[in-house]
């Protein structure tokens, strides 16, 4: 792993940095017919960083035209395996290469911390890229049992022109998840990054035709959702959209496909995750310490986000107590300086949207223990951690996805009323339990209708295993593990007869 830098020379990196603005359409960057374009933001202080490239229906159809020559002459879909995983290893050399330049891209443009970039995010999406290149050469198809006059295999092949519309809470990492094996299987795709973090995905692509990847296979169309993220939605000749962002808009998608040619739809939407502390839990610093990490980790703008803490009544103060405790340690500030933990809220929209939830947390009658309102005086979008006591089901702040730092505590008498608030909810991504007895952890995770339950610790598992929703949290598949695989290509049956004609004969 690279090691980090100081604020100053991150600094210096960021005055330094040419900055990626243009589409990139069949191996190149282009210009847009229009002209228009839209500022991105540094949420840390407000300011206008650049003006990036509004992609429209031109630019969508063309890149989804060079992206499906690309497939169908077989450039990157028929070359052999082992030469898709060395060139996909290539790029992650060459992001390796280039870490301190993305790490900095990123921390400008969504007021991430530099630290968690390149501690968590990028060694991450590099580790997820590196899994799938591998797979490449070592997933092998299946010969069905159709018995000895048929040769019946069933294969998977790459399901065409992918787009993959990205959300802006973990631009690389969000990346990462969806290209990995969409490109490891053979397909091309045509990449839509959230408005508010364009430039790392084009910088990635860049790097990609760079490492030797041909072009077309890697397309990035940068623009605004109900234009840009639309046309794709829209688009006949894309074979399949992968989404992650907000469950309203997963839902769009599957209107768009509806609309018109039936493509696949994967989604990968919102949470609003429980961690659930039952009176057993053992060692409250512990449970504390993986309570705040679910909580604040990215301000809170992630959705496995543990934002709902279910705590038995016997456990609750002493637990709280040890919460805020554990949140000194968190520091929010400058996103560049590797001493802060917590940078700034992505947009000022997202802001304002967090700041009316703090604000229903209080006037529904909730009571607030720490934080509750914005860091002022650097002209950037900071919010305090923060962590409402008192909460009751029907309040706002426990059914609404916030995407910021804060923390409704519910407060329940034993196990069976835990699990109900656990699954009181539309959504269904994450969930955590915290017990020191097997059989209440295995009863709980079982209980909880969640497709990923953490016990005794947050998290949301690893590359090896699947990630996505149950109920509104997800549709059609998941990222991470071999079935993030699976979703990227189609299954097809060959049925070879291979019955000898004179063996028949014989019988008749
Ligand atoms: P969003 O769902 O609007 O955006 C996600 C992606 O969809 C972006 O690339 C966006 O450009 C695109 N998009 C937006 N409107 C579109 C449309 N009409 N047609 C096609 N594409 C469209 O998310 P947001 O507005 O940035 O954030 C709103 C809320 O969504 C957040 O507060 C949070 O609750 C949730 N969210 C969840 C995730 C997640 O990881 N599950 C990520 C981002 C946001
Ligand atoms: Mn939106």
């Amino acid at each position: 792993m690279s090691s980090l830098l100081t604020r100053e020379e991150y600094q210096a990196l960021a005055g330094s940095l040419t900055l990626p603005t243009g589409a990139f359409i069949d191996g190149r960057a282009c210009a847009v017919a229009s002209g228009d374009t839209f500022d991105t933001i540094n949420p840390a202080s407000g300011a206008v960083l650049a003006r990036i490239a509004s992609c429209g229906d031109a630019e969508v159809d063309l890149a989804v035209a060079k992206a499906r020559e690309a497939f169908e002459d077989g450039r990157w879909s028929r070359a052999h395996p082992s030469e898709r995983k060395k060139t996909l290893i290539a790029l992650c050399k060459l992001i390796r290469r280039n870490q301190h330049e993305l790490a900095v891209l990123e921390s400008l443009e969504s007021g991430k911390p530099i630290l968690e970039i390149e501690t968590v995010d990028i060694p991450e999406a590099l580790h997820c890229l590196e899994w799938h290149a591998e797979t490449a050469d070592k997933i092998y198809d299946q010969v069905a049992p159709a018995g000895d006059d048929a040769v019946a295999m069933v294969v998977r092949e790459p399901i065409g022109v992918v787009g993959c519309v990205l959300p802006w809470n973990f631009p690389i990492l969000m990346l990462a998840w969806k290209i990995g094996p969409a490109l490891a299987a053979g397909n091309s795709v045509v990449v839509k990054p959230a408005e508010e973090t364009s430039m790392t995905a084009l910088r990635i692509a860049e790097l990609a035709h760079e490492a030797g990847l041909p072009r077309g296979v890697f397309n990035v169309v940068t623009g605004e959702g109900p234009v840009t993220g639309k046309a794709l939605g829209l688009h006949p000749d894309i074979d399949m959209v992968s989404f992650t962002g907000s469950t309203e808009i997963g839902c769009r998608f599957l209107e768009y496909a509806a609309q018109s040619n039936m493509k696949r739809i994967v989604l990968e939407c919102g949470g609003k995750n429980p961690c659930v502390v039952l009176d057993d839990a053992e060692n409250l610093d512990i449970v504390a310490q993986h309570v705040v990490q679910a909580v604040f980790w990215n301000m809170g703008e992630n959705c496995s986000s543990n934002s709902r803490l279910i705590v038995d009544a016997k456990v609750k103060d002493a637990l709280i107590e040890r919460i805020l405790h554990r949140m000194r340690d968190w520091r929010t500030g400058d996103p560049l300086d590797p001493v802060n933990k917590l940078g700034a809220i992505v947009s000022k929209s997202q802001f304002d949207r967090v700041l009316g939830f703090i604000e229903a947390g209080k006037t529904e009658g909730a009571t607030l223990v720490a934080g509750g309102g914005a860091i002022e005086g650097s002209g950037g979008y900071f919010i305090e951690p923060t962590i409402f006591d008192g909460v009751t089901p029907g309040m706002t702040i426990a059914r609404d996805e916030i995407f910021g730092p804060v923390l409704a505590v519910i407060t329940v008498n034993g196990f069976e009323e835990a699990i109900a608030a656990a699954n009181d909810t539309k959504y269904g991504l994450t969930a955590s339990v915290f017990t020191a007895n097997v059989r209440r952890a295995h009863r709980a995770a079982r209980a909880i209708r969640a497709g990923t339950v953490t016990v005794n610790c947050f998290g949301e598992g690893d590359i090896t295993t699947p990630f996505g929703g149950f109920k509104q949290s997800g549709f059609g598949g998941r990222d991470n593990s071999i079935h993030a695989h699976d979703q990227y290509t189609e299954l097809k049956t060959i049925w070879l007869d291979v019955s000898d004609a004179d063996v028949e004969d014989s019988i008749d």
